[in-house]
């Protein structure tokens, strides 16, 4: 007999593109049945059948604090008391603008959306606006959002389909996108040097992970803020996973480099679609209504949406010892799993900081895009069933990161290495 997931995947097929609304979803790298998901709890979730999995995708990053926050979960439905939505301004879109402005670092003013897409569709805008040039460099293996001139070269769902760019981008809109080797300053200095006074922005996500996990080397942020500066071009750091999560000031701070924009997505929304875009004044001065570059949403500033972030980031911001906690958990969890490995000769990289990690089924160290897809994918696919099974829930490709939230507590990271122990001893 079916189980409920199979049965609503098959017709969610029906109907949806591959049964899903978004690509990794549905397990098309993994194989196998999606979990429907029906309810989520702290460090759990819950499928249509009652089963219950540790969670490590946290909606991909929003739900750092454990699912269903009960204050996060009380300011909504307060909110939500009031009104879903007006059109108009609230007294809560200043408050998070106030909140937001006061922890980046680069923000002087911020422009808030409703997605990590739109945010750097709008970033990018700007900065062309700006500066009145039309080129931009992106790193091969981040991803950006699924916004035309950004789909090359992409990691995330568009690495895990194999798919290098997609079908229906006009060539005109990527034909301005340049893509540079991560952590390889030489690339970057060539297409400088190749595209002199044309390059607007160069963005990118300062902890990559949407190839796995990968981790800028020493001084490579820092040398990009350099050259940029150097260029005239400006610095856009994508922060849609690493804010809030490295920390209240997110990457910027972590590595003390102060980029000139920085995008931000789900996570300064506590589980709602929000994102934000902001960054130097003069820089922000020229959207709309101050400015000729336009960008608009109806639904921008949702006040239900405001309620959920507004809450999520004030406990993060009364609360730092969170970030230490979230440091313990995942050092305990990558320093047990380079023991399992060394134990079970497995050929494997752990990579991580923080809250993000990621078991790369490789054998070489992984700095960039090219060394992340020497990946066994298949490898990776037998080891996320298997913890599957065990009631540990992944992100379903190798290219995502493990997410650690609030909630889990030293004895949640030991059953996962428990789990993950098994699995090597099986495999030796
Ligand atoms: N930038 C980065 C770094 C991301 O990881 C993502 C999505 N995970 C996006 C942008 C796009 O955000 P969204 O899915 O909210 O459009």
């Amino acid at each position: 007999m079916m189980s409920r997931s199979e049965s609503l995947f098959e017709r969610a097929k029906r109907v949806l593109p591959g049964g899903v609304n978004s690509p990794v979803r549905a397990y098309q790298s993994v194989g196998g049945c999606p979990r429907f998901i029906k309810k989520a709890e702290g460090t759990y979730v819950y499928d249509e059948e009652g089963k219950r999995y540790l969670d490590y995708i946290g909606s991909w990053g929003p739900m750092i604090l454990g699912h269903n926050h009960p204050e996060i979960q009380e300011a909504v439905i307060g909110a939500a008391r009031n009104g879903l939505s007006f059109g108009t301004a609230t007294e809560m879109e200043v408050q998070m603008g106030e909140l937001l402005c006061e922890l980046v670092p680069c923000f002087d003013m911020v422009r808030m959306v409703n997605s990590g897409t739109e945010a750097v569709m709008s970033a990018i805008r700007a900065a062309r606006g700006f500066t009145g040039r039309d080129k931009i460099i992106k790193f091969e293996g981040c991803y950006h959002g699924h916004f035309d001139a950004l789909l090359v070269k992409a990691g995330s769902g568009v690495m895990t389909a194999g798919i290098p760019d997609s079908s229906g981008v006009p060539k005109g809109c990527a034909k301005d996108t340049l893509t540079a080797v991560y952590n390889d300053m030489d690339s970057v200095r060539t297409l400088f040097e190749d595209n002199q006074g044309q390059i607007a922005a160069l963005i990118i996500e300062p902890v990559a992970a949407n190839m796995g996990v990968v981790l800028p080397e020493e001084g490579f942020l820092k040398e990009l803020r350099k050259i940029c500066t150097q260029n005239g071009t400006l610095l856009i750091f994508d922060e849609v996973i690493t804010g809030f999560r490295l920390g209240l000031q997110g990457a910027q701070g972590a590595y003390g480099v102060t980029p000139d924009l920085a995008t931000f997505g789900k996570i300064i929304g506590g589980g709602m679609p929000v994102g934000c875009y902001g960054g130097r004044r003069e820089i922000m001065e020229m959207i709309a209504p101050l400015g000729s570059v336009y960008q608009a949403g109806t639904l921008s500033g949702n006040p239900v949406a405001m309620a959920a972030g507004l809450k999520e980031l004030s406990i993060l911001k009364e609360h730092p010892e969170i970030y230490g906690h979230l440091e313990e958990l995942g050092e305990t969890f990558r320093s047990g799993v380079r023991d399992i490995l060394k134990k079970h000769g497995a050929k494997c990289q752990i990579t991580g900081t923080g809250s993000l990690s990621c078991l790369f089924f490789t054998d070489i160290p992984v700095t960039n895009y090219e060394e992340a897809k020497t990946s066994d994918v298949q490898a990776f696919a037998d080891y996320f069933h298997y913890m599957l099974d065990h009631g540990i829930h992944l992100a379903p490709s190798q290219f995502e990161a493990i997410f650690f939230n609030n909630a889990m507590k030293p004895k949640d990271v030991d059953q996962t290495l428990r789990v993950m122990d098994s699995y090597f001893a099986l495999k030796e």
